[in-house]
């Protein structure tokens, strides 16, 4: 017997109906650092200025045969790298060419990336003069000990000058993005980073766990026993401390990293949860047309060579088999959930039929809640996210193997 929740929908759910639909959306990469942080692993170049310069133009370029093709996007997100690493000159080049390319229209929100330390007056002044009406920076701790060993540049205190500086300069729309789980933090320091939020009080956090991603600076850290990851049970006690507190700030968890005050979810990052069409520019950015998914090439120099027609690699059409991974692994993220009828129409059977026993374990096991019309991960399915899905996931495979025996 499948018992179902009779839980109020979140907030959430109630924007992303209301707001949808939220395609195409317009991804921009910067991917110039001045540093790399030890823990990541995207695609980042060192920041030369004259390299940024050349960079802006080839982007452009690509800008305006994406403009040619006819895309009004609904949200742009630039970042990267770090997109306020780039120069005034160049700065300026790039967000005045984007607003004369794709502002106006049905455009509704439109992100910056920026770090604390390299945002000033003169470029949050362009910004907002461009049209950007959203600001997202990395603080990832306040602890003078995390910032050290997350390899940030910046100083603890940085954080608030930068936020003070958008919002006196017109901002009203400010995400903070914090990292948990790094090596050495506490539930003390938890409290710290709280009062720091607290302090500076954006509208939007987003909430990472620590990865060690192969091929990093804390990895090879790891691997020669210089850094000691913290154990399950204390992140776990971290997450919980982070999340409660940010709760009772005020703030409403509507995805499993991303929280918000009412009404202020990234639109541009639901349009990718709800699997949305977007297209990227820029070296190594990722397009959906909803057919197929691609990347252009993320090699910095190739895409000076390619002048704006970057190659276009790791191609794939997505199949129905695909898309309904997609919808599984990509709704189960959102605290709205899965869609039910959009789960049957797209696999041509109901997940309680061909997930029942997994379904049945995780509803006893309290990590997911049935509603009227989507199943959703609970707080403690949130927190045991990947194995939750996979359970699900493994089940649902057997329509594929269903369809192959007919
Ligand atoms: S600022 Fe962001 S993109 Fe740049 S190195 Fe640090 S984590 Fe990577």
């Amino acid at each position: 017997m499948i018992r179902r929740s009779t839980n109020r929908r979140p907030e959430s759910d109630e924007l992303s109906t209301e707001m949808s639909p939220l395609s195409p959306g317009l991804y921009v990469h910067v991917p110039f650092c001045t540093v790399r942080c030890s823990y990541c692993d995207f695609h980042v170049a060192g920041y030369r200025a004259a390299i940024a310069e050349r960079y802006v133009d080839a982007l452009l370029v690509e800008a305006d045969l994406v403009a040619e093709s006819g895309l009004s996007p609904r949200t742009i997100f630039i970042g990267g790298g770090t997109p306020s690493a780039l120069p005034v000159g160049a700065w300026g080049r790039m967000l005045e060419g984007l607003s004369s390319r794709f502002g106006g229209g049905s455009l509704t929100e439109w992100t910056v990336e920026a770090n604390p330390g390299t945002i000033d007056e003169e470029k949050a002044r362009i910004a907002l003069a461009a049209g950007v009406n959203r600001v997202s920076t990395g603080a990832q701790t306040f602890d003078p000990q995390g910032l050290k060993v997350l390899g940030r540049e910046h100083g603890p205190e940085v954080v608030e000058g930068a936020h003070a500086l958008l919002r006196d300069a017109g901002f009203r729309r400010l995400s903070l993005d914090l990292i948990i789980g790094w090596p050495g933090q506490t539930v003390r320091s938890v409290e710290t980073d709280l009062a720091q939020v607290a302090r500076i009080d954006p509208d939007h956090i987003s909430l990472y766990h620590l990865s060690y991603e192969k091929g990093t600076a804390l990895e090879r850290r790891r691997e020669l026993g210089r850094v000691t990851p913290l154990g399950d049970d204390a992140v776990i006690a971290i997450a919980r401390r982070a999340l409660g507190g940010l709760r009772s700030a005020g703030y409403t968890r509507y995805e499993v990293s991303n929280l918000c005050r009412p009404r202020q979810e990234s639109l541009h990052n639901l349009n990718y949860w709800q699997r949305g069409t977007y297209r990227g520019i820029g070296s190594g950015a990722a397009s959906f047309d909803g057919v197929r998914r691609f990347k252009n090439r993320p090699d910095v120099g190739a895409y000076l060579r390619a002048e704006g027609r970057p190659e276009q690699v790791e191609v794939e059409e997505i199949g129905a088999q695909t898309a309904l991974e997609e919808l599984l692994f990509l709704s189960l993220r959102l605290s709205v959930g899965l869609d039910l009828s959009e789960f049957r129409e797209r696999a041509g059977v109901a997940l309680a039929d061909v997930c029942r026993s997994s379904l049945a374990e995780l509803l006893g096991e309290r990590l997911v809640e049935l509603g009227p019309s989507h199943l959703r991960a609970t707080e403690r399915g949130f927190e045991v996210l990947d194995a939750v899905i996979l359970r699900l996931w493994e089940d649902c495979q057997r329509i594929a193997r269903i369809r192959e025996c007919r």
